[in-house]
C-alpha cells in the first residue's frame, strides 16, 4: 500500500483547540471513549463468529491492554477486536469519526457547562486529542487477506496512512501525550481513571507500565502461564537439619522442601470485573457478594441495612442495586451516590434528570443501556422515556418497603430509625411516592411501640368518636364525613430530655404522643397535614390540652394577678400568663408555645433567619401556671413579699428548661438563683 497524505475534511483549523478546551473540565474521559471503541470492536468480532462469518481462533480471549510508558510519555489502547481495514480507517476515523466531532461541536459550542451532554457521548475517538499532541492507529482487520494499516495525525487537520506491521487481529491506538497531560503516562493516575470508568465494563482490561527494566515478581513454576515472560528460574533445594530422635539417635530432618520458582516479568494487572453483581439474576447473589460489592464501589465500611436488586427487561432495559447505608445519628446529614451506567460503562454520578433526587440519598448502581445519552441534560429533563425510568425506579423502591412492612414488619421496625428520613423526603418530593407509602411511615411512640398513622389516629381520636364509628351503618357515614372535619390531634415530642416533664404529664394522664425528632420531620407533618385532610400535629408543649386539666373554677382573679405579677419580676410586659387547675399536681409551671408559631421559627432557622425570636411574631408564648401548686399559691398570697420576684423568676426559668435550652445568661443567671436559695435553707 503506497502512504497516503491527506486533508481531514473539516472546514476549521482550530478543532483541536477547541476540543481540548471544550472538554477541559473532565478530559480523563478520552480513556472510557477509546476503551469503549475497543469493547464495541470485540463485541463486532464476537458476533461475526456467532453468525457465522467468521472464526474465533481457538483458545481466543477477548482482552484490552492498556500500557503506559512514562519515559516516552506514550499511553497505549490494544484492542484485540475485529480491526479495520485501511478503506475503514478512511471511512470511520477520517471521514465519519471527524465529521461526528465536527458537528457535536457545532451544537455544542454554545452551550454553557449546566447543559453539557451527559458524559459527552460521541465525541469517541477525536478525544484523545483532549490529552495528545500526535496519535497513531496501528490495525488489522479480520478480513482475509487484510493488510495492516498504520495511521497518524499530529493534531493538525493532516493525517498520514500507509501500511503497518501489526500482525494480530485487532486495533492498538497510541497516544503521544501533550505536555500538560503527562500524568496520564503515571500509572497510578491511569488506574485511577480505569477504575473510575471502566471498573465494569464487559471485557477484561489489563493494565501495565512499559520500562527499560521491567518490573518483575517472583511466581510458583507450577503457578507459570504461557503468556508469562520467564526472566530467570530459581531452583532453591531443601533444607535438612540434624536432630536426635527419641530414641537419642543422630537423623537428618527436612525443614523445608525444595523449591522450583520463576521471576517473571509483572503480570498486567486486571482492573475491571466484567461480571458486576447488579447483571446477575437477584436468585444467584449471595448476601456477602451484596456487603462486599457495596464496600468496593463505595469505599463505605459500615454494612449497609438492605438493598433491592432491580432487574427488568421490559419494557426498557434497567438492571442496578440500590443499598439502604446505615446512618449513625439523626444529625448526619445523609449523603448518597447514584452511579449511572450504559452498557457497563460508567457515565457520571447523580444524574438527576434519571434518578429521583430523593433516592440520591442512597448508594447504588443503575445501568440503563436504554438511555439516550447523545442528548443534552436539559433534553433528559423533558424526554418521557427518561421520565418513565424515574418513575419505574421510585415505584420499586416503594414496592420494596411496603412488602418489607406487610411481610417482615420486625425487621422494617429495626430499619425504621435509619432509613425514615430518606423515606419521608421521598414522600414530600414524590406525590406517587408518597401515595404509597403514606401508610407504612411508622411513629414511634413515648413506649417506643412503633405505630401507623391509623394506629396513631385510632388512639387519639375521642371516646366519643370512637363510639361513633361503632355505631351501624345507616347515619354513620353522615357522622363519620362529620367528625373528619374534626382534625384528630396527635402529639409529638422532638427531644424526649428536654420535653420529659410533658411526657410524664402524658403519661399520667394515659395519653401518648410519637417521636419526630429528625430535622426533616417539620416538613414532613406539614406534608402529611396536607394530604391526610383529617389529622394535624401537635408538639406536646404546644398547648394545654383539655384531657391535661381540670374544668371547673374561675381563675380570672388568680390570672390577672399573676400576670402583673410575673410581667413587673421578669421585667416583661408581653408576657403572657394562663392559670390553670393542672391534673398533675407535682406540676407548678410550663411554658406552651403555639404550634404554629414554632413551626414559623423552625422555617426561619432553616432559611438561616435564626436568632429571631418567634415571640416577635405575635407572642405565642405562654406561662401556664398551675393554680393547685403549693408555690403558686404562695406567690399569689405573698404578692408584697420581698422573696416575690426571685420565685418568679425561678419559677420561670425552670418552665423554660423543659421547653428549650436557656441562653448562656439565663443558665448563668439560674445556676446563681439557684445558689441563692440553697443559701437560704441553711439559715
Ligand atoms: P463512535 O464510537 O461513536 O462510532 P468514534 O469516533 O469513537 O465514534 O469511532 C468511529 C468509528 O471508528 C467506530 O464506529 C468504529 O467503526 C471505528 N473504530 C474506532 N475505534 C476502533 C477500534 N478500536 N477497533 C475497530 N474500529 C474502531
Amino acid at each position: 500500500m503506497e502512504m497516503k497524505h491527506g486533508n481531514l475534511s473539516i472546514n476549521s483549523d482550530n478543532i483541536f483547540p477547541i476540543i481540548k478546551k471544550w472538554m477541559y473540565s473532565d478530559h480523563d474521559i478520552f480513556v472510557r471513549e477509546l476503551i469503549s471503541n475497543a469493547c464495541d470492536a470485540i463485541t463486532k468480532l464476537k458476533k461475526l463468529d456467532g453468525a457465522g462469518e467468521y472464526t474465533l481462533p481457538e483458545g481466543y480471549k477477548p482482552r484490552i491492554d492498556v500500557i503506559v510508558d512514562d519515559k516516552e510519555k506514550t499511553l497505549k489502547f490494544i484492542d484485540n477486536g475485529i480491526g479495520m481495514t485501511a478503506d475503514e480507517v478512511e471511512e470511520y476515523i477520517t471521514q465519519i469519526a471527524f465529521s461526528g466531532a465536527t458537528e457535536f461541536l457545532e451544537k455544542y459550542k454554545d452551550k454553557t457547562d449546566q447543559d453539557q451532554i451527559i458524559g459527552h457521548f460521541g465525541l469517541g475517538f477525536y478525544s484523545a486529542f483532549m490529552v495528545a499532541d500526535q496519535v497513531n492507529i496501528d490495525t488489522l482487520s479480520f478480513q482475509e487477506g487484510a493488510k495492516p494499516v498504520h495511521w497518524e495525525c499530529d493534531g493538525s487537520t493532516e493525517y498520514d496512512m500507509g501500511e503497518g506491521d501489526r500482525t494480530q487481529t485487532g486495533t492498538e491506538i497510541t497516544l503521544y501525550l501533550n505536555e500538560d497531560c503527562y500524568e496520564f503516562s503515571n500509572v497510578y493516575r491511569v488506574r485511577e481513571v480505569l477504575e473510575k470508568y471502566c471498573s465494569f465494563m464487559p471485557v477484561e482490561i489489563y493494565l501495565s507500565r512499559h520500562a527499560e527494566e521491567p518490573e518483575t515478581e517472583i511466581i510458583d513454576e507450577k503457578d507459570l502461564r504461557e503468556d508469562d515472560q520467564v526472566i530467570e528460574r530459581i531452583h532453591t533445594d531443601a533444607k535438612t537439619e540434624e536432630k536426635e530422635n527419641d530414641k537419642g539417635e543422630k537423623e537428618t530432618v527436612e525443614v523445608s522442601p525444595a523449591r522450583d520458582e520463576v521471576k517473571i516479568r509483572k503480570r498486567p494487572e486486571l482492573v475491571n470485573d466484567i461480571h458486576p453483581l447488579w447483571a446477575k439474576h437477584p436468585n444467584e447473589c449471595t448476601e456477602e457478594e451484596y456487603k462486599e460489592f457495596y464496600r468496593k464501589v463505595f469505599l463505605d465500611y459500615k454494612e449497609p441495612l438492605f438493598w433491592i436488586h432491580l432487574n427488568m427487561d421490559y419494557p426498557f432495559n434497567l438492571k442496578g442495586i440500590l443499598y439502604f447505608p446505615r446512618i449513625n445519628t439523626e444529625y448526619d446529614s445523609i449523603e448518597g451516590t447514584i452511579k449511572l451506567y450504559n452498557n457497563q460503562v460508567f457515565i457520571a454520578d447523580n444524574i438527576k434528570e434519571v434518578i429521583p433526587e430523593y433516592l440520591m440519598l442512597l448508594k447504588g448502581v443503575i445501568d440503563c443501556p436504554d438511555l439516550p445519552l447523545n442528548v443534552s441534560r436539559s433534553a433528559l429533563q423533558n424526554d418521557g422515556f427518561v421520565k418513565k425510568i424515574s418513575d419505574y425506579i421510585s415505584k420499586k423502591v416503594a414496592d420494596k418497603l411496603s412488602g418489607m412492612c406487610k411481610t417482615d414488619r420486625e425487621n422494617y421496625e429495626k430499619y425504621w430509625d435509619d432509613i425514615n428520613p430518606f423515606i419521608k423526603f421521598g414522600c414530600i418530593k414524590d406525590a406517587k411516592f408518597s401515595e404509597k407509602m403514606m401508610d407504612y411511615v411508622l411513629y414511634k411512640n413515648i413506649d417506643d411501640k412503633y405505630l401507623t398513622l391509623e394506629d396513631c389516629v385510632k388512639e387519639n381520636q375521642k371516646p366519643e368518636e370512637k363510639a361513633e364509628e361503632e355505631k351501624p351503618a345507616e347515619d354513620a357515614q353522615e357522622k363519620k364525613e362529620e367528625s373528619e372535619k374534626e382534625k384528630v390531634t396527635i402529639y409529638y415530642v422532638t427531644d424526649p430530655v428536654q420535653q420529659s416533664q410533658y411526657i410524664n404529664m402524658f403519661r399520667s394522664q394515659k395519653m401518648d404522643a410519637v417521636i419526630l425528632r429528625h430535622n426533616i420531620d417539620t416538613a414532613f407533618i406539614t406534608h402529611v397535614e396536607r394530604v391526610k385532610e383529617n389529622v394535624k400535629f401537635q408538639r406536646i408543649d404546644a398547648d394545654l390540652t383539655e384531657d391535661l386539666k381540670e374544668d371547673g373554677a374561675d381563675l380570672e382573679e388568680e390570672k390577672k394577678a399573676l400576670e402583673s405579677l410575673f410581667r413587673k419580676a421578669l421585667n416583661n410586659e408581653k408576657l403572657e400568663v394562663r392559670v390553670e387547675n393542672l391534673k398533675d399536681e407535682k406540676v407548678s409551671a410550663m411554658v406552651t408555645l403555639s404550634e404554629e408559631s414554632r413551626r414559623m421559627e423552625e422555617m426561619m432557622k432553616m432559611y438561616g433567619m435564626g436568632g429571631m425570636d418567634a415571640s416577635a411574631f405575635g407572642g405565642q408564648q405562654t406561662l401556664v401556671l398551675n393554680a393547685k401548686h403549693p408555690l403558686v399559691q404562695y406567690i399569689y398570697s405573698h404578692q408584697d413579699g420581698e422573696k416575690v420576684t426571685m420565685f418568679c423568676k425561678q419559677l420561670y426559668d425552670l418552665a423554660m428548661i423543659s421547653h428549650k435550652p436557656l441562653s448562656p445568661e439565663e443558665m448563668t443567671a439560674f445556676i446563681a438563683r439557684s445558689n441563692e436559695i440553697m443559701m437560704e435553707l441553711t439559715k
